[in-house]
């Protein structure tokens, strides 16, 4: 074995992406075993609005649905009380940079994205992406932009341009919000930078999770007034609640679990 080598396994340890587990620092996957038919299971959950598999869901929350006749889709649906080891993927996902999951969630989401086109006839070559930006603390506090990074990635993979068109105003997390908070915030938060959209009429969306949808709408909403024709919200993951009436959201986002994952705790991919 080379001496490069040799160091690289020494000091390039690598972790599964879900539990954290040491790897072998070798080509496998960025998961354990364990995880990866974890994430297997998941894949195989049904929407619980329209029965189809999350890949080919296109399930908006019926507020977005009246302002866009637009499809969405995302590659994992997630709720709250079986996914604590996706709630651990999620809070590297928002509080630590790493390539190799924004890598990971972008092949999910343009795999997704792709099915989607392709089942309803969509020439994706003729739109441009752009991204729910993130507020200017949380960018301070964690150094980075998931959405923008998730966005820059999405875009590569596909050969489209990205564009900034929204400034982050807010000041208050989603997360400690009620439904009709969350929907005045995302309201007053995201501001349209004008001029920004250009010629563009075919926009791709990108968020990390839609959980009341609040946020998307707010973004859909702004770009729609200046000019979109069509918008496709395309997000990492989607809380797979039953689409008329958004139950509990809130509720259920207290009991989230970030403080990482203990594995083997939960290992449920059905649904309740
Ligand atoms: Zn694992
Ligand atoms: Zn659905």
């Amino acid at each position: 074995m080379k001496i490069a080598e040799i160091l690289k396994r020494m000091f390039l340890e690598r972790h599964c992406l879900i539990c954290q587990e040491a790897l072998p620092y070798d080509g496998s996957p960025p998961f354990c075993p364990d995880c990866v038919e974890y994430y297997q299971e998941l894949m195989e959950i049904k929407c619980r609005n329209c029965g189809r598999k999350q890949s080919m869901c296109i399930c908006l929350p019926s507020k977005i649905n009246k302002i866009s006749h637009s499809v969405a889709s995302w590659s994992v649906f997630y709720d709250t009380d079986v996914s604590i080891q996706l709630s651990s993927l999620f809070s590297r996902l928002k509080h630590k940079y790493n390539r190799e999951i924004i890598d990971f969630c972008t092949d999910k989401m343009v795999s997704s994205f792709r099915a989607i086109c392709r089942a309803r006839n969509i020439n994706y070559k003729k739109f441009v992406v752009t991204y729910v930006t993130r507020r200017r603390d949380s960018v301070l506090k964690y150094g980075f932009d998931q959405s923008e990074k998730l966005a820059k990635s999405f875009a590569k993979k596909l050969g489209l341009q990205v564009i900034k068109v929204f400034e982050n105003r807010g000041n208050e997390e989603q997360k400690s919000l009620n439904k009709k908070q969350r929907a005045e915030n995302a309201a007053k938060s995201y501001v349209y930078i004008d001029g920004s959209l250009g010629e563009h009429k075919n926009v791709v969306l990108i968020d990390d999770i839609m959980t009341s949808g609040a946020t998307l709408y707010a973004c859909a909403f702004q770009l729609y007034k200046n000019g979109a024709l069509n918008v496709i919200p395309v997000t990492f993951a989607k809380d797979n609640y039953k689409s008329k009436g958004v139950k509990g959201n809130v509720k259920r986002n207290s009991k989230y679990n970030f403080t990482g994952a203990v594995k083997g705790f939960v290992r449920n991919g059905s649904q309740r």
